[in-house]
């Protein structure tokens, strides 16, 4: 098995009938760069920036920033790159950024909320991020994005910043796509709208899942509703998935889904176009597409989201048709 995971490192991502996938990486910091060019990984599909706050004493500068921002998009050389903004809050602490006790710290004030509200903080690692785009290829996600006024309201702030870096004579590279996170059941239900004004979506469905499903994602008693394959998350997938497509933009998943062996057959089917996960899955996942033909993935999910009533059916549907 290894050394057939080995062949595919630089394979592309194809099924069995030629239809390509990009499979990319999460990653917390550069250090995790040395784990995706090990395996095989054609890009990184999220990069979790909260921890460069995280691992610091206090808010990082913008230089700091700018560096650890560099050295992600030189590592990757010109493969794309998403950075997602600071998505502190929920579970995530800053010891320098106290933030009042919540009853819901996962319905409070987190990520994006919190970037719009504090924006000296927000913009600058929007400015460390605008400086580091020309050595590379840039994406930048907004998380936890709920409504239109959000996305639009946190572009502003960038475009306001790429600004005044042009007006000082920064160099800004001028195709930096716009991206937001699903992650949110409103986000994902207005995903046509959205789709209009974003350049891309990444869906995150350790969130989504918890929102939709109302099953904290923390709590074992409550675990049995964490439901990757539930008919309703499917359907909101396929609902943010053709949407994109309506507008000309792509789709791709950066929660735990999708690197899931189950999930992967149905998201084929289901024409997500970029699968973002843990490196070590990549080869993995880059095996088990060559063996699936998308044709019959396709017919597979529309029987996954019209046909089966529950998680249990879906799970026994695609193992049915992945014999
Ligand atoms: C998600 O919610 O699926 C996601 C990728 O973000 P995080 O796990 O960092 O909340
Ligand atoms: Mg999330």
């Amino acid at each position: 098995l290894k050394a057939e995971w080995d062949k595919l490192k630089d394979a592309p991502s194809v099924t069995k009938d030629g239809k390509h996938f990009e499979l990319v990486a999460n990653i917390g910091t550069p250090k995790d760069l040395e784990g995706v060019r090990n395996n095989g990984g054609e890009g990184i599909g999220l990069y979790r920036t909260e921890f460069l706050y995280m691992d610091s004493p206090d808010f990082p500068t913008e230089e700091a920033q700018f560096e650890a921002y560099k050295a992600v998009l030189e590592g990757m050389s010109g493969k794309p790159v998403v950075v997602r903004t600071m998505d502190i809050g929920g579970d995530k602490e800053l010891p320098y950024l106290p933030l009042p006790e919540e009853m819901n710290p996962f319905l409070g004030y987190r990520a994006i909320r919190v970037c719009l509200d504090q924006d000296a903080m927000f913009r600058t690692q929007l400015r460390a991020l605008l400086r580091s785009s020309v050595y590379g290829s840039l994406r930048i996600m907004f998380p936890m994005i709920a409504t239109l006024q959000e996305f639009r309201e946190a572009k502003a702030m960038l475009e306001e910043e790429k600004a005044k870096l042009v007006k000082e004579g920064v160099k800004v590279a001028d195709d930096i796509q716009v991206g937001i996170m699903i992650e949110i059941p409103a986000a994902a239900v207005l995903a046509d709208q959205f789709a209009k004004e974003v350049d891309f979506f990444s869906v995150g469905t350790n969130d989504l899942i918890q929102y939709t499903m109302a099953a904290d994602r923390m709590n074992e008693r409550v675990s049995y509703l964490y439901q990757p394959y539930n008919p309703s998350i499917l359907r909101l997938l396929k609902h943010v998935i053709d949407s994109a497509h309506k507008e000309g933009k792509w789709a791709g998943m950066c929660g735990e889904m999708a690197g899931d062996q189950i999930a992967v057959p149905l998201l084929v089917g289901l024409g997500l176009d970029e699968f973002s996960m843990s490196a070590t899955s990549i080869l993995k996942t880059r095996s088990l597409m060559k063996r699936l033909d998308s044709e019959k993935m396709a017919e597979l999910s529309q029987k996954a989201l019209y046909e089966c009533t529950t998680a249990d059916e879906v799970v026994a549907l695609v193992k049915e048709y992945t014999k």
